[in-house]
């Protein structure tokens, strides 16, 4: 690891730390709910999707989604996290409109995940380790709409009902930035798991942030947490506003108060919302209409058995199979389907080559239009190809590079795009030196020169490479002018 970057942030009394826990919420992929039977696709006519549990009718009773379970536990296993055998759930009371029951369905003293462990990787090399405190499963309340009628406030409740995760960090987050690669990677995690999409924009994902600052090395402050922030830039946003913001409020003589703040993402900053004293009692206590839920050891063996190779395991595998750089490694992995994509060219070819193929053409190119690596027109199978049109001396590198620019275009083969442009590689040693003869002839002057300063080669490499439209095969180019100027 390299060194660490200095994360304080410079106040008028000295330098400050920023700590930072997440609690993410993150929306279990499930086709029906956590205790009832009723669908939870995205974008439905509202109300559609609420069956009399969701409603909370009178006597309706909840039966827990099994799927829901085995998704919840299969996160706690990509986390790195203790399954609890047995854990209960909770009736956690408030009133709400948009919430039927009067109270939501959570896990408060026994979770269904206990403590694990996420390795973040940071732009500049280093990485940090992160704490996982728990990881309880609870249901999701509907949605009020306050602006569909002018005088009334509406309800939706095709979200009440459907299963989330609350993954709850240890205070272990240091900056912004550390902020964001952590969400970035719980994602990751997730997606290749399978048990939450991570789309943010559609609410999937989405995380309480809680803020506090400190001098180096004293005790925790005290912090102030905002709620359901849903992109990670906002993420990002929230904590630096806050941070100053709490600096400015202790270097002024002030005392920070333990405080719920709105990140009012249209001028970036964050306002109270309320404060500790005003802060609910929920009066938690066993659901009595649901058993404590108890885990079979060989059902969690069967699903640990089962996990998909996780991107931690993917990255190190490439690094020591592949001999890829630990740089390229995380951007390979940081989505199942780039990995899945490179590993597809890859196969039976030079890896390291393969890689900077996928790393560096491909997703400067996806990147500048906007794609994403699922609607790339040029298939693993054709980039693959394209590599070993170089390997065999087909075409060059050089070559090579326009030749992919019009597959990024068109989606043609690139075997097609060579023969019909006629850029196939001359290697033909006659024709290229009677380029070369005739170079040299033109050119007595260079001829002169490059005897003194052998650098002048490249010159007559340009030449010659101008001359068959960057077309000759640069090793033999290279062989003939040594063995016709060198010494
Ligand atoms: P609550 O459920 O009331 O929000 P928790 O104890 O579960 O409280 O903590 C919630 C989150 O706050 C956790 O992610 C934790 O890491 C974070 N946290 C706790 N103390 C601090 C602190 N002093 N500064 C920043 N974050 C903190
Ligand atoms: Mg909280």
């Amino acid at each position: 690891m390299s060194e660490e970057k200095s994360n304080l942030i410079k106040g008028n009394t000295g330098d400050w730390e920023v700590v930072i826990g997440l609690e993410i919420h993150a929306q279990v992929s499930s086709n029906s709910k956590l205790f009832s039977g009723a669908a939870t696709q995205f974008g439905a006519e509202p109300n559609s999707q609420v069956s009399l549990v969701d409603a909370a009718m009178p006597g309706m009773l909840p039966v827990i989604n099994q799927y829901c379970v085995e998704q919840a536990v299969k996160t706690g296993l990509g986390l790195g996290a203790k399954i609890n055998r047995v854990s209960v759930f909770d009736r956690k009371n408030y009133f709400y409109p948009d919430l039927p029951q009067g109270y939501q369905i959570s896990q408060f003293k026994q979770p269904i995940v206990g403590e694990g462990e996420v390795i973040v990787d940071l732009a500049d090399g280093t990485s940090v380790i992160v704490g996982i405190e728990r990881l309880h499963l609870e249901q999701d309340a509907g949605k009020s709409i306050h602006d569909l009628h002018p005088k009334q406030s509406l309800v939706d409740l095709n979200r009440s009902g459907i299963a989330l995760m609350e993954i709850v960090s240890r205070p272990d987050l240091r900056s912004s930035e550390q902020a964001g690669a952590y969400m970035r990677k719980v994602r990751t995690i997730v997606r290749y798991l399978g048990t939450c999409d991570g789309n943010m924009e559609q609410g999937s994902m989405r995380a309480d942030v809680n803020v506090s600052v400190r001098k180096p090395g004293d005790e925790l402050g005290t912090r102030c947490e905002m709620k359901n922030i849903n992109s990670i830039r906002f993420i990002q946003q929230s904590i630096e506003y806050e941070a100053r913001r709490q600096i400015e409020v202790i270097e002024n003589g002030g005392v920070i108060e333990q405080q719920t703040r709105l990140f009012d993402s249209k001028n970036g900053e964050t306002r109270p919302m309320r404060s500790k004293e005003e802060a609910h009692d929920y009066r938690y206590f066993p659901d009595p209409d649901l058993l404590p839920l108890a885990l079979d050891e060989a059902w969690i063996d069967d699903l640990k058995a089962k996990l998909p190779e996780l991107p931690d395991d993917k990255k190190a595998r490439y690094i020591s199979d592949f001999g890829l750089s630990p740089y390229d490694a995380s951007v390979l992995v940081s989505e199942r389907e780039r990995a899945d994509f490179f590993e597809a060219v890859a196969s039976g070819r030079d890896a390291k080559l393969s890689a900077n193929w996928v790393t560096g053409s491909l997703f400067a190119a996806l990147k500048k239009e906007g794609v994403s690596i699922h609607d790339s027109k040029v298939s693993a199978s054709d980039l693959g190809e394209l590599i070993d049109l170089i390997s065999d001396q087909t075409i060059s590198g050089r070559i090579a590079k326009d030749v992919f620019e019009l597959m990024f275009e068109s989606g043609r083969p690139p075997r097609e795009i060579v023969e019909e442009q006629g850029l196939t590689q001359v290697t033909d040693t006659g024709a290229i030196e009677s380029e070369i003869d005739k170079i040299i002839a033109a050119n007595p002057d260079k001829v002169e020169q490059v005897k003194e300063k052998p650098r002048m080669m490249g010159w007559f490499v340009g030449q010659v490479m101008q001359a068959t439209g960057g077309k000759a095969n640069p090793q033999v180019v290279n062989e003939i002018l040594q063995k016709k100027l060198g010494h």
